[in-house]
């Protein structure tokens, strides 16, 4: 498993391999999500999120209006303010942190707003969700700050397809 640190080179090294794995084994890679969860399953256990924290310090997620409207119930301040205070439009239009590393990343790399995270922090790295192929250039994409993604990637470019 790679250290976040050394993945910008080792992801650059990987990507056009990734590409072209992906683009000639399509009918084989979308009906893999069952084995690609487990490859997930696996290379999330080989690493602590806590000694990471690069999503949290690098990525910025988006953030829908529920996302706000949860995070100003639990810390009981008007949506309005919950956009003021940590929120900016992007130049696509969506809503993201003001700045990164995230207001909500403590020091110890714990999330203060864990329980009540924005759905995309939930749901990220994705390399669990249903329709993998789907995502895999947003995957090829983050696996230059996620070692979950790079090595969930390696692992499935490795597998020996059946033919
Ligand atoms: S999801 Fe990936 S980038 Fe985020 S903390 Fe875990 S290993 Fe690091
Ligand atoms: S809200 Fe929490 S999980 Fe999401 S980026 Fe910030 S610290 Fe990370």
């Amino acid at each position: 498993m790679p250290k976040y640190q050394e993945l910008p080179e080792l992801a650059k090294k990987k990507e056009s391999e990734w590409i072209k794995f992906f683009a000639t084994n399509k009918k084989k890679i979308e009906g893999m999500d069952l084995i690609i969860h487990n490859f997930h399953n696996i290379s999330s256990s080989k690493i602590n999120c806590l000694e990471c924290a690069n999503c949290c310090r690098s990525l910025g997620p988006r953030i829908t209006d529920k996302d706000v409207e949860r995070i100003a119930k639990e810390l009981r301040l008007s949506s309005v303010d919950v956009i003021k205070k940590y929120l900016r439009t992007d130049e696509d239009g969506d809503m993201v942190f003001k700045s990164m590393p995230c207001p909500f990343l403590g020091t110890d790399n714990y999330c203060a707003i864990y329980d009540f995270r924005p759905k995309a922090c939930k749901e990220y790295p994705h390399t669990d969700r249903k329709k993998f192929f789907q995502l895999y250039k947003l995957s090829v994409k983050n696996a230059y700050t996620c070692p979950i993604v790079f090595d969930v990637m390696e692992s499935i470019k490795n597998y020996k397809l059946k033919s």
